[in-house]
């Protein structure tokens, strides 16, 4: 996205797994290539208890970084 994401605008590259789609690819936005998991974000338990945990988080993120918030 050459103007960046907007919060609460889905990622271009973001596939319907919720994978990225340019993971690996130089292309990948060095934002997202340096973002460092942590246990607050992560949560704790089995994986699937994680990632439910991780994409609630990054909700989060979005929310209270979207304009006028
Ligand atoms: S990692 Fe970055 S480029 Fe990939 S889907 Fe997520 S926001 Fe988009």
């Amino acid at each position: 996205m050459p103007e960046g994401k907007p919060a609460g605008v889905r990622c271009v590259q973001l596939r319907e797994d919720l994978s990225c789609a340019i993971f690996g690819d130089p292309r990948r936005p060095k934002v997202c290539g340096g973002l460092q998991a942590m246990r607050e974000m992560c949560g704790s338990g089995p994986p699937l208890v994680a990632r439910a945990f991780a994409l609630h988080y990054l909700q989060d993120l979005e929310r209270i970084t979207a304009p006028g918030v």
